[in-house]
């Protein structure tokens, strides 16, 4: 929400008057949380008031106007404004009576030029001022949104305090948003609820926490709403910090940082490279690496290896170990990722085999059953998954485990 300020009066510009009211409504504004893009002082006039107005909404979603509403020829902003708005003046007869009754207070006769403060526009919201002949005037046009308050600063600050900051706030979206999210992988989104409950009984009210899953990866995501945009970043931070502590044995990443990012950045800053051999994954796993650009400083390529045959001849798997543990088995899985460090000289390796569904292949695992392999310089890692179904879903989430391994 980006805001504009419009001073309206000759006597600003030939400096008789000391322009007080930017800098109050300016206050105002910062402390809401409004963004106020560009000040103006202008003079009485329709042509400069109709040329304020056109820069204004073409920077502003918001645009304060004062001054020129009083009750003499050289107050023409109600007029200019009636009719840039498209609108008419009628008479309104709450503000009519309003005015009337402070004219007889006061024991001042009650004149034409009086009631012509009562002929207000049809279409705006009429903003009441029982302080003042002039009401304030409320305008909307293309989501624009336009004020006009009295010049007369004790009435202006009123009609502000009064109407103007409650139907902001009321429209809300003005306050400082801030946000981080962080990147959990291998823990689920109730687990981590659990995780975080400690966390979230302590969090500030103006602070959110949002849950975003998907498939072998939880993206968490602290929202701050407050009028004090720096207070609430220190805040934010401070939060980020003690969820970072709660994930702190996990792959947890500070950002919206995605996994290949993440590997792509550990295996450059270390020189070493990567290379996959695929059963059930498909080549997804490689798929997802060529995705990012500037990946061919760590990514050597690997092997789908579907079918059995060429898990033998490509990647050298023993017809035994295929025979005695089935292909879908830790061992087979250990020999995959081995076999293609092997051909292809990569530092890491990932295998993946398994059952994606959804029907069972000759193997003795479930559907749904997945091993994945992850090789480092002197270890290979193996562990085991069952990831249910749909296909699609043992497929996604083998990549996203695979990421996840290799991230530790
Ligand atoms: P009213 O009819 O109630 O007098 P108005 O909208 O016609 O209100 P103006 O005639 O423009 O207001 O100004 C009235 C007086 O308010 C000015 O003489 C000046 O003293 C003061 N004033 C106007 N604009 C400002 C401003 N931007 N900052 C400080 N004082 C202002
Ligand atoms: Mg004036």
């Amino acid at each position: 929400m980006k805001a504009s300020i419009i001073t309206i009066g000759d006597e600003i510009l030939i400096g008789q008057v000391l322009d007080t009211n930017t800098q109050w409504i300016a206050n105002k504004l910062h402390a809401l949380g409004v963004e106020l893009v560009e000040t103006v002082s202008i003079s009485d006039t329709k042509e400069a008031i109709v040329n304020g107005m056109d820069h204004a909404v073409s920077i502003a979603d918001l645009i304060i106007v004062t001054g020129g509403l009083g009750p003499t020829k050289d107050d023409i902003t109600k007029y200019t404004l009636t009719s840039y708005f498209e609108d008419e003046l009628v008479l309104n007869e709450v503000v009519l009576a309003q005015v009337k009754a402070m004219f007889d207070k006061r024991g001042i006769p009650f004149g034409h030029l009086n009631k012509a403060q009562a002929m207000l526009p049809k279409k705006a919201t009429i903003l009441p001022n029982p302080i003042g002949t002039a009401a304030g005037m409320w305008f909307e046009k293309n989501g624009k949104i336009v004020i006009s308050l009295p010049g007369v600063p004790f009435e202006m600050k009123g009609l502000v305090e009064n109407e103007v900051l409650p139907r902001l706030i009321k429209i809300g979206g003005f306050p400082s948003q801030v946000y981080q999210t962080y990147v959990l992988y291998g823990v689920g989104e109730s687990t981590a609820a659990e995780m975080l409950e400690d966390f979230e009984n302590q969090i500030p009210e103006f602070i959110k926490l949002a849950y975003l899953p998907a498939p072998g990866r939880l993206r968490l995501r602290l929202t701050g709403v407050h009028a004090d945009k720096s207070f609430l970043e220190t805040i934010l931070l401070e939060q980020g910090t003690k969820v970072a502590e709660v994930f702190k044995d996990y792959s947890f990443m500070i950002g919206d940082v995605d996994y290949v990012n993440f590997v792509k950045e550990k295996l450059i800053e270390r020189n070493q490279t990567l290379a996959v051999a695929e059963s059930c994954t498909g080549g997804k796993i490689a798929n997802e690496i060529t995705a990012h650009s500037g990946v061919s400083a760590f990514f050597l390529g690997g092997v789908i290896a579907y079918n059995s045959a060429l898990k033998q001849n490509l990647l050298g798997v023993p017809l035994e170990v295929i025979k005695k543990h089935s292909v879908v088995s830790s061992q087979v899985a250990k020999e995959m990722v081995l076999g293609v460090k092997r051909i292809t000289g990569a530092n890491y390796a990932i295998a993946t085999t398994g059952n994606a569904g959804p029907t069972l292949d000759d193997t003795n695992e479930e559907v749904g059953i997945v091993f994945i392999a992850i090789a480092t310089k002197n270890k290979v890692i193996v562990e085991k998954f069952n990831f249910g179904q749909p296909r699609e879903k043992v497929i996604e989430q083998a990549k996203n485990k695979a990421f996840e391994m290799l991230s530790k």
